[in-house]
């Protein structure tokens, strides 16, 4: 969502006067999009932001601003935070920044704009899209789940969905773009709803009325996936075999405290039903260890549960407490050192399992988007000096490096796969 929102904003500040330098010492005006989820990458923003003000000291043009959550998250807190701060802007105003900026820089006075208005302004506007093959599509805003632990439902509001129309034409647009694929965003993208339309009737539409060639979406929330998702996924043609699908937890008691709204049964059987349906399926989750009140015996069922599942990876944070959620009310009594060790546990498992699953892929051959040409140095017995370094994505998801002939960008290519690590396979363009 955040790396979306800094397309958006590039788009709205490029052409209006503004340029952008790739070295923070020789920027005029430095904007931080900022992230909530987690109290280090905020403690970052804190650490690098005062460090540039101090800066101001010897250069008093410079303009600092804050965007995104922690905007939104602090409000005008933020002033006294960051003393010498020159702008703050929530997410939902961030195509407001072109004004916003000219206002600090005309009238030398500090501005914040956090109170969201019309929703989807933003979308409206151009963006300049960090590739130009995928793209990311938001479909939503918002979150109201309410998950103890996180901050997201303060951060970005209610959770409202864009309309078809504006979601499809986005689409139709990229594909004339020369876009091949596109991942659908939301906080809960299934719970999209739309004038009497669901998730599933819009991965439908996109199907069959658009010519991307792939679709993918992120995030999903166990409590509202079912078999007709898995049957929609299997069905259509465009849609591609990944489902991300967070567990956060194996221990029920957790989950209870997380308000996540099911068991480890419950999202046991969504994971049986989506193998029945959809056997090739890659299937991805989030952790998070160490939440208020985690046992070791609660710790044992999340590794438990990972175990039986296999997921092909995942995403393992460590709890963080965020001021204001409901989570922050209970004591943060796993220590720092356990959480450590919980981490690692789950990371050593699911770099065993991730292996294993990939090794599996070795000698076959899979297709290819090729993305972007890649510096790192790909060695295969095969390899002849000719062939490019390339990166790319397999239909399921996963990170393939790839050796292949000029001009392969934007391509999909048949690759056979000679080597896998546990989170990237080693390829050659194969001729057929
Ligand atoms: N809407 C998505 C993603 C939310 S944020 C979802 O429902 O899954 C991405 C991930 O960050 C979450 O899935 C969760 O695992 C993690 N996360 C959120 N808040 C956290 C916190 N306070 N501490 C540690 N991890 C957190
Ligand atoms: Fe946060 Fe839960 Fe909403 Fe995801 S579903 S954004 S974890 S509140």
């Amino acid at each position: 969502m955040n790396k979306r929102d800094t397309e958006i904003i590039k788009g709205v500040l490029s052409g209006n006067g503004f340029s952008f330098s790739d070295k923070e010492e020789d920027a005029d005006i430095i904007l931080f999009n900022t992230c909530s989820v987690r109290q280090h990458a905020e403690e970052r923003v804190f650490g690098k932001m005062g460090m540039f003000i101090k800066q101001k000291e010897s250069n008093p043009n410079l303009i600092l601003g804050v965007i995104g959550c922690m905007a939104k998250f602090y409000g005008k807190d933020l002033f006294k935070k960051l003393p010498g701060l020159d702008i703050i802007c929530s997410p939902g105003n961030i195509h407001n920044l072109k004004n916003d900026l000219e206002e600090v820089m005309s009238k030398k006075e500090s501005i914040s704009d956090i109170k969201d208005t019309i929703l989807y302004d933003k979308y409206n506007c151009l963006s300049i899209r960090d590739s130009k093959i995928s793209a990311w599509v938001s479909i939503m805003e918002g979150c109201e789940n309410f998950c103890s632990y996180c901050v997201v439902p303060y951060t970005r509001g209610k959770e409202i969905s864009r309309s078809l129309k504006d979601i499809l034409n986005e689409v139709k647009y990229l594909v004339n773009e020369g876009f091949k694929e596109i991942t659908l965003l939301g906080q809960n993208v299934n719970s999209y709803s739309c004038n009497g339309s669901n998730f599933i009737d819009l991965l439908k539409l996109i199907n069959d009325k658009t010519n991307i060639k792939r679709i993918r979406f992120t995030t999903s929330h166990p409590k509202d996936t079912s078999s007709k998702l898995f049957k929609a996924m299997s069905d259509l043609d465009k849609v591609c075999p990944h489902l991300h699908l967070p567990l956060q937890s194996g221990s029920d008691k957790i989950l209870k405290f997380m308000n996540r709204k099911y068991t480890s049964s419950k999202y046991k059987c969504l994971i049986d039903n989506l193998r029945k349906i959809y056997p090739e399926c890659n299937i991805t989750t989030d952790i998070i260890v160490g939440f208020p009140t985690e046992t070791d015996k609660d710790f044992r069922n999340t590794y438990d549960l990972m175990k039986q599942i296999k997921f092909d990876s995942s995403f393992i944070f460590k709890y963080s407490p965020r001021i204001k959620t409901k989570a922050f009310e209970l004591e943060d009594d796993v220590t720092n050192s356990k959480k450590k060790e919980r981490n690692n546990k789950l990371l050593e498992l699911q770099n065993d399992i991730s292996f294993c699953k990939n090794k599996k892929y070795v000698n076959k051959k899979i297709n290819v988007l090729v993305e972007a040409r890649t510096n790192k140095k790909i060695h295969t017995k095969q390899g002849s000096k000719s062939l490019k370094n390339y990166i790319g994505r397999s239909l399921d998801n996963r990170l393939i490096f790839l050796k292949g002939s000029k001009g392969l960008v934007g391509k999909e290519v048949e690759a056979k796969i000679i080597k896998a690590t546990p989170h990237t396979l080693i390829a050659i363009e194969s001729n057929g």
